[in-house]
């Protein structure tokens, strides 16, 4: 029976992976095996199994003994741990939601409603190292699918609306806090509907502005305004964030002429869900009608939302997606550029198809594959 170590399950992502690896019924036909950096000997999660205590994470003859490790555990733990393991001859199957290794040419960037060929294809060919994609272009690749798979796009600019968990539990609960602080900054005042609106907007942002408003981890208030900045500077004048958008669809999809895509990316007051306002230019004019059922056709989860108010409000955004695997797409129509310019608007829960969905997937493939 096939040894899979999981590392990483008790963060965010890795929990959120659990929770789908229980409801999916997936923790059988293998060994499980859960290790963790900082809390070895303790018990392992209850994942209807009998609950083991927890192995070291570091240690090596342990990782060596494994014919699968998926890790949600982050960057800095896969850059120290897996050129060891590879130096040390291992030859087991690397599954990892962090980027450390997504650019890297025995890697393939996984998300199998959209690339199962080229997945499939480098198993055959011997990639033994698969890695979860950036969850913003999993979420427009999720959305898109339908119009690549078609060979319509010309390029896309994306502009983004991205959830706090993008930057980590602690973020989420400073978003919360933020929150927390600025209704407090007016509750009297919001128990009176005759109040003064100027009263309870100078009190916000006095409170907003304030050296003791919680800004440790965005660095700036996100409740109540937005930051138009994640990730790192790149030389191109992009954030890292930006950058991964080409990068990333390009290799997802093996393109052999690669695909234009950039725009900017903006975290916004939202827990968990990413949106994204799409312009798409596409090769030639096809009719509105047959855009829209190849993008709802492309895989089970997307869903084409009507372009109406009702329907918006109650399918496309963050509240009515979090915490399920829908993928809607709305707001689509021409632009006033032209027959070849639409636009779109999709969300996606960032910590399922954006992160979990895509690695649990893929410890399925590789263990069918394996036999
Ligand atoms: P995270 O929540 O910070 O968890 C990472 C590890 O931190 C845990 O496995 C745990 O490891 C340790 N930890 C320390 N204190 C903890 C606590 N109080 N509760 C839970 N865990 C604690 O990281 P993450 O956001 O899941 O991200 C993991 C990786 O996935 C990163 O490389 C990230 O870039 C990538 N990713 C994240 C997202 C996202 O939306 N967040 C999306 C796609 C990819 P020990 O048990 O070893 O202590």
């Amino acid at each position: 029976m096939a040894k899979v170590g999981f590392i990483g399950w008790r963060g965010m992502v890795g929990s959120v992976l659990m929770e789908r690896m229980r409801a999916e019924n997936d923790f059988k036909g293998f060994d499980a095996i859960f290790a963790s950096t900082s809390q070895i000997g303790q018990n392992g999660p209850d994942v209807g199994l009998p609950v083991r205590p927890l192995e070291n994470a570091y240690d090596m003859e342990k990782l060596l003994d494994m014919d699968i490790i998926v890790t949600c555990q982050g960057s800095d733990y896969t850059k120290k741990m897996y050129p060891q393991l590879r130096g040390n001859g291992w030859i087991g199957y690397w599954i990892d939601a962090a980027s450390a290794l997504r650019m890297e040419d025995d890697a393939t960037i996984v998300l199998d409603p959209v690339n199962l060929d080229v997945i499939k294809q480098s198993l055959e060919t011997g990639i033994k190292n698969y890695i979860g994609g950036n969850c913003t272009v999993s979420l427009m690749l999720m959305a898109m699918a339908g119009l690549f798979k078609k060979g319509l796009i010309e390029w896309v600019t994306s502009m983004t609306y991205q959830a706090a968990s993008g930057a980590g539990a602690k973020n989420m609960r400073e978003l919360v806090s933020q929150m927390d602080v600025i209704a407090k900054s007016c509750d009297r005042l919001l128990d009176h509907p005759e109040s003064a609106i100027e009263e309870i907007d100078r009190n916000v942002i006095t409170r907003m502005r304030h050296d003791a408003f919680p800004t440790a981890q965005f660095g700036a208030a996100l409740a109540g305004s937005l930051i138009p900045w994640i990730d790192s500077p790149m030389p191109s004048g992009q954030t890292r964030e930006e950058w991964k958008g080409y990068a990333e669809t390009n290799k997802i999809l093996k393109t052999k002429i690669p695909i234009p895509i950039d725009g900017i990316c903006v975290r916004i007051g939202a827990m968990r869900c990413h949106s994204q306002a799409l312009t798409i230019k596409l090769k030639k004019n096809v009719p509105l009608e047959e855009i829209k059922s190849y993008i709802a056709g492309a895989n089970d989860w997307v869903r084409v939302i009507d372009d109406n108010k009702a329907d918006t409000l109650k399918y496309l955004t963050p509240a009515a997606v979090t915490g399920t695997l829908d993928v809607p797409v709305g707001r689509i129509r021409k632009l006033n550029m032209g027959p070849e310019y639409l636009t779109c608007f999709t969300v996606g829960d960032q910590l399922l198809w954006g992160a979990a969905e895509p690695v649990r997937r893929i410890l399925k493939i590789v263990l069918d594959h394996i036999g």
